[in-house]
């Protein structure tokens, strides 16, 4: 039987992750710190993970880093519009 393969939610991210990564490395930077410090705001006592937070914790925390990178991702998405030759459409 075939497979038909459709790309996954993960699968779209990590591809504009990656293409942030490669073209837009300084907005990446600038807008994922401020994202660490909205969901490390939003999240001042327990983690995403519900374990206790601390700066530690936080910086090798799967779910928090997740957490931090979607919201980079949403941060950025205006520059699949502004530059659609660098960033070309992520199809489905
Ligand atoms: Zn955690």
């Amino acid at each position: 039987m075939k497979k038909i393969y459709t790309k996954s939610r993960r699968d779209k991210k990590s591809e504009r992750l990656a293409f942030l990564q490669k073209y837009a490395m300084s907005d990446w930077l600038k807008a994922r710190q401020e994202a660490d410090e909205e969901v490390s705001r939003e999240h001042e006592m327990w983690c995403v993970c519900r374990k206790l937070c601390t700066g530690l914790h936080e910086s090798s925390c799967r779910q928090f880093q997740n957490k931090v990178n979607t919201r980079t991702i949403q941060k950025l998405k205006h520059l699949w519009k502004e530059k659609p030759l660098i960033f070309p459409k992520i199809l489905n």
